[in-house]
């Protein structure tokens, strides 16, 4: 199985282990800096932990990480074109798989211009991009969200993530790849299921976006636990919980 978006540096080591042992063997570590970013640095060697220090924690449980750098909405602020620079270096270096997780958290006006400043360089350099949507206000900023899209990335290129029942409709005819998050304060394995039931198995793919809130590493394999209880063809499990994730990332 493969977790489609997680944070592995808010992780211990024993949730390594647990993902490993509920059967997980590949996983996405998007970045997100959890205090205040008061300097690209701050950014750059959060980067570097990612890709090297959780790189090697995660491969000691015999988990392959794959890593998702970006610019997160909670992470604006003014100074932060050389961390622009550094993502298009590690792009260029084939270290990246996307630019994530990032995207709008209140549609501020700053949000608004990095983000659309990540799509163009995802749009140019035919990188894919992992976009979050926030808890609060969701049906707006999905709007809003998919508007910028619109105008600024190919929509191959696209997953939007943490979509729920509330907002599936506005995404699932825009040829965007799309996540479900299965965590206690976003959505639960049952939804997930009735949103794979009415919506078919093609376009989504599951993680747990286990960070610093409340989350459950294990979700991933829960969620496929009770497909197969309620009789899920295998082969649309599978597309969900590992083959989506690998073709569209090409990991
Ligand atoms: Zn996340």
């Amino acid at each position: 199985m493969i977790d489609s978006h997680f944070h592995g540096d808010s992780r211990s080591v024993e949730d390594y282990e647990k993902m490993s042992i509920g059967g997980i063997t590949e996983a996405i570590s998007c970045s997100y800096y959890p205090y205040e970013v008061v300097k690209p640095s701050v950014l750059t060697t959060h980067f570097k932990r990612i890709l090297h220090f959780e790189k090697e924690r995660a491969w000691k449980e015999r988990i392959k990480l794959n890593v998702a750098l970006g610019i997160h909405p909670a992470n604006v602020f003014p100074k932060y074109k050389p961390v622009l620079e550094e993502i298009k270096k590690l792009i260029n270096k084939r270290e990246i798989v996307a630019i994530g997780e990032i995207g709008l958290e209140t549609m501020d006006p700053e949000e608004v211009d990095i983000f659309t400043k990540q799509l163009l360089i995802a749009d140019e350099t035919e990188t894919k991009v992992i976009v979050h949507t926030p808890r609060q206000n969701k049906l707006n900023i999905v709007k809003k969200t998919k508007e910028i899209l619109t105008e600024n990335i190919d929509p191959k290129l696209v997953a939007i993530d943490h979509i729920n029942l509330t907002v599936v409709d506005e995404v699932i005819d825009e040829g965007y790849q799309i996540g479900l998050t299965i965590q206690p304060e976003k959505m639960t394995s049952n939804e997930a299921m009735t949103i794979l039931h009415n919506y078919g198995f093609n376009k989504f793919m599951l993680n747990s976006d286990s960070s610093y809130s409340k989350s459950d590493v294990l979700s991933v394999p829960k969620t496929v636990r009770l497909l197969k209880i309620n009789e899920c063809k295998e082969k649309d499990i599978e597309k969900v919980s590992k083959l989506n994730t690998k073709n569209f990332f090409k990991l």
